[in-house]
């Protein structure tokens, strides 16, 4: 989205955390432009939800309906593991047809995005399985589905292609997906410490490297990096709160917050404030745990606080911005 369209950062910009709905859909013109809007109730996102049912197990259609500012969480409740995933696919790819039609020819075709998430589900489907049953004793790692490019085609299918395997000398730097069923969110933030300015990045994604959200935020001034961290973990889970409430793993690669934040004593007393905020919030999941991890290892966090400095507060649904999907995409490649 980013680069380019000033309109479209405009709309992102409104949408922020807050999805304001001040906009009328270019595509229907009919209703204002929030985000449940254009990947659910809009003429294209219905028409693909439609033709998918017939070859997808997704929820009824009245689960798509709009509950409020839970709908995604309320959506993705009824969901098993395999069907979340589908879900948030077909919202990715119901949000690449809007983008068709708003900033390209619309000529993209309902019939070929079927196909596409057909091969796409399958391919992905066959590469978990292959993992699974020929490496028995490591973890399956899946592989990302993430992105938000316009080619998305060709950066899915140049994924798609690759079996991914747990590898003991890579493991300790580079990301690595949470079991099924868990949810990994990682955070980071940007600090400057000169001038204290500091910013927030956070990405949740599921086992197969899915992101739920992906989301830039700024901070304003922080004390010290420690609280800038804090602030930003804080951010990241609020968020996701938000929209899931399944077991998730918090990622930081701020040690001594990692460490307080799975202890009952709290030592930095600057943080104190958030790090409480922070567990108060974790309590709506199932279960969670907080790992401490290398830099290398939060990367996109790390390029998503970066890109708050320059772009301030955006949020994106199932999806990253395209400015880090070369990123992500690159991030799987040292899977291979
Ligand atoms: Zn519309």
């Amino acid at each position: 989205m980013a680069g380019g369209h000033t309109d479209a950062c405009n709309k992102e910009n409104k949408w922020k955390r807050t999805l304001e709905t001040d906009s009328i859909c270019k595509i229907c013109g009919s209703a204002d432009e929030t985000e449940f809007h254009a990947v659910i109730a809009c003429t294209k996102s219905r028409a693909l939800r439609s033709e998918i049912r017939a070859v997808w197990d997704i929820p009824e259609e009245i689960q798509f309906r709009d509950s409020g500012k839970d709908w995604l969480q309320n959506l993705l409740a009824q969901c098993n593991s395999e069907m979340r995933t589908k879900v948030l696919l077909l919202l990715w790819r119901c949000w690449y047809l809007r983008n068709n039609c708003v900033f390209n020819d619309g000529k993209e075709t309902i019939a070929h995005s079927v196909a596409f998430l057909e091969q796409y589900a399958a391919e992905t489907g066959e590469a978990t399985l292959c993992l699974q049953t020929s490496d028995s004793g490591k973890m399956a790692l899946g592989k990302s589905s993430s992105g938000s490019k316009d080619s998305s085609h060709h950066y899915a299918s140049d994924m798609i292609q690759r079996n991914y395997m747990e590898s003991s000398s890579t493991t300790l730097c580079r990301w690595i997906p949470p079991q099924e069923g868990w949810t990994k969110i990682n955070c980071d933030a940007s600090f400057v410490p000169g001038t204290g300015e500091s910013s927030a990045g956070s990405i949740a994604r599921d086992h197969r490297g899915f992101p739920f959200f992906s989301q830039t935020q700024v901070m304003g001034y922080s004390n010290c990096v420690e609280v800038a961290e804090a602030h930003a973990v804080l951010i990241g889970v609020k968020s996701f709160a938000s929209l899931f409430r399944g077991p998730v793993i918090v990622e930081t690669d701020c040690a001594a917050l990692a460490t307080e934040l799975m202890s009952d004593k709290v030592i930095r007393a600057e943080a104190f404030p958030f790090i409480w905020d922070i567990k108060e919030n974790l309590k709506v999941f199932a279960a969670y745990r907080v790992n401490w991890i290398k830099r290398d290892q939060n990367k996109i966090a790390h390029k998503l606080a970066a890109h708050a400095r320059l772009n301030g507060d955006h949020f994106w649904l199932a999806r990253v911005p395209e400015v880090i999907s070369t990123d992500v995409v690159n991030e799987y490649r040292q899977f291979s």
